[in-house]
């Protein structure tokens, strides 16, 4: 199967998914992951009609930015704070926002650029020890002054699904997301309407629970 195959492929699964789930296939979008491939097959993706694309390391991600410029570019690892200069002049949606201390130094870096960046705040829902993330606790302890940080543009939440065997379990950790933002835009008025959330052997399942991004690599790219 090439790229291209496995982009039509799972274009298809994700219109099936939603409509077997009531969800309108407009506001589920794929975020090719992309990390470790090579750009001929990133450039074959793209030839397939693939715009977005997440990758997880800085180094990597700047030189495929600085390849691809025009690309609507995702951010899915872990940043640390040391690295923030390198990336914030990149024009890119930072989907792991994963501490308070994070969120701090990056409005503090684009407050002295007078940017401001789209972000998603990454949970660890199921307080996986070896997950970055916010625990939900520690998210609600923390929100009102995320919110307050006024050059993150704070679109909504992303996870990484723990491992599960079966395809209901899977769900359980998206619906306990997807209950989290919607108590979460309850108490702070905000709009939390974006959930990152579903891999190659998970998204369908995301997508069920109110996945508006489900973040495929290795379905699209082969084995890393
Ligand atoms: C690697 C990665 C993915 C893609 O995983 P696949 O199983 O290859 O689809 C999704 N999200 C994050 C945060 C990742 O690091």
């Amino acid at each position: 199967m090439s790229v291209a195959d496995n982009i039509k492929r799972i274009r298809e699964d994700i219109m099936t998914t939603c409509y077997k789930y009531n969800r309108d296939p407009n506001k589920v979008r794929l975020l090719a992951v992309s990390k470790t491939v090579p750009v001929g097959l990133i450039n074959e993706a793209y030839t397939a009609g693939q715009i977005a694309f997440g990758e997880s390391r800085v180094q990597e991600f700047l030189i495929k930015y600085q390849t691809y410029p025009e690309f609507n570019w995702h951010f899915i690892g872990h940043l640390q704070t040391n690295k923030i200069n390198k990336v914030i002049s990149t024009d890119f949606v930072l989907q792991s926002v994963d501490s308070l201390s994070l969120a701090e130094k990056l409005n503090q870096r684009l407050e002295e650029q007078k940017k401001s960046l789209k972000v998603l705040l990454q949970v660890n829902i199921d307080g996986d020890p070896a997950k970055f993330g916010f625990s939900p606790a520690g998210l609600w302890q923390n929100i009102e002054k995320i919110l307050e940080l006024k050059r993150l543009n704070v679109s909504g939440l992303m996870t990484i699904g723990a491992l599960k065997q079966s395809s209901k379990e899977a769900r359980s950790s998206f619906a306990k997301l997807f209950l989290l933002k919607e108590a979460l835009e309850e108490a702070t008025k905000h709009n939390f309407s974006e959930l990152s959330m579903g891999m190659s052997s998970d998204y369908k399942e995301a997508i069920a629970e109110g996945a508006t991004i489900v973040r495929v690599g290795t379905a699209i790219f082969g084995k890393r």
